[in-house]
């Protein structure tokens, strides 16, 4: 299939707590499509293995059920083609293309927040397919009810269905995992760094496999076995956010602001409702975490505040993210978000 990759399938999947239910909804849907779940949404943070899923779908509906049209398209391809299709006065083309598939499978819908007019296409697409039975599968970053400019009737055939959630592995799924893609690489890895990996990189599964694409890179480069010391000194940076130099605070509240659908402005004037002030203080924290400023510094960024007001805010979400494992995932995304940013 074109747009899916070979690799994203369901025997690649390693099931865990975190992901069962999603897992198996998904497998569910990929052998009775238009009928089970219909439609599913599939949410969580980065790296939690959405894309695999959605994919994996696709791949065995593709590979099972040979009469069946499988579309897998990311919010921003769509997006881009529903534009394009305007400017070429074409979009009785991308309408007839889309009414006609037997599975759609959507990747990142949280990219349609203020994007009004396919919000509107994607809305009659919906209806089409719904009426007519086919199977609709999205991923989402964060749960709908999250969502920021949707209009209110996609959000509702979003909530349609079923929702569910994958959350970050636990040590064990963390373990199986790594087992699982060592398994397909020709390399010894010793079992105490395997254990030694999947302690100390808990962020997601995006992470896990970096770690271990370093140390393989690194025995195949260097010609030497992998032993727990080189696991230590190699892998250590990945543990720790490195501060890097470029990183500017203007960066980091145009990502929160964008993440959380509100301005710039609105994290930098003296607003305190509750919509800006939860972003506000994930910014500062960021602030804090990624750049080299002061807790004055940050403050003067954000509107002339006070070095204890920011240092409050600081607290306070670190405080949260303790109890709190969306907001942990949410924050790294947004730090990831940040330093690609930069690139
Ligand atoms: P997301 O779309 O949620 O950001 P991806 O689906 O791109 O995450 O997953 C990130 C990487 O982790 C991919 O290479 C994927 O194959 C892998 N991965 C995620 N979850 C699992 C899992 N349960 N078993 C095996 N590999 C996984
Ligand atoms: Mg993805």
């Amino acid at each position: 299939h074109p747009q899916l990759r070979r690799d994203y399938t369901f025997e690649n999947f390693v099931i865990g707590e975190n992901n069962a239910f999603a897992a198996n909804a998904a497998l569910a849907i990929a052998k009775n499509p238009g009928t089970a779940y219909n439609p599913c949404l599939i949410y969580g943070g980065v790296g939690l293995g959405k894309t695999h899923l959605l994919q994996s779908i696709g791949n065995s509906v593709y590979g099972e059920f040979q009469n069946l049209k499988v579309v897998y398209v990311t919010a921003e391809e769509f997006t881009n083609e529903f534009i394009a299709s305007i400017q070429n006065k074409e979009t009785h083309k991308f309408k007839t293309k889309y009414r006609n598939v037997d599975v759609l499978l959507i990747d990142d819908i949280h990219f349609f927040m203020n994007k009004t007019e396919t919000q509107e296409e994607l809305f009659h697409t919906f209806n089409a397919l719904y009426d007519a039975n086919k199977q609709m599968v999205f991923t989402c970053d964060r749960p709908v009810s999250e969502l920021k400019n949707i209009s209110h009737r996609l959000r509702s055939r979003f909530e349609r269905g079923l929702n569910v959630d994958l959350q970050p592995p636990s040590f064990e799924t963390r373990y199986a995992i790594l087992k699982k893609k060592i398994e397909q690489k020709p390399i010894h890895i010793p079992d105490e760094v395997i254990t030694f990996i999947a302690e100390h990189v808990t962020t997601n599964v995006r992470d896990l496999e970096a770690a271990l694409t370093k140390l393989i890179a690194y025995a195949e480069l260097v010609h030497r076995d992998i032993t727990i010391d080189i696991a230590k000194s190699q892998l250590k940076d990945m543990f720790t956010t490195t501060k890097q130099t470029n990183i500017t605070i203007d960066l980091i509240q145009k990502v929160v602001a964008d993440y959380f659908g509100i301005t710039q402005s609105d994290l930098r004037n003296k607003k305190r409702t509750r919509t800006v002030v939860f972003p506000r203080q994930i910014a500062m924290y960021i602030a804090r975490e990624l750049t080299e400023y002061s807790t004055t510094e940050i403050g003067e960024y954000f509107g002339g505040r006070d070095h204890t007001t920011v240092m409050y805010a600081i607290q306070k979400i670190e405080s949260k993210m303790r109890t709190d494992p969306t907001l942990d995932t949410i924050i790294a995304q947004l730090i990831r978000e940040v330093q690609e940013g930069t690139k």
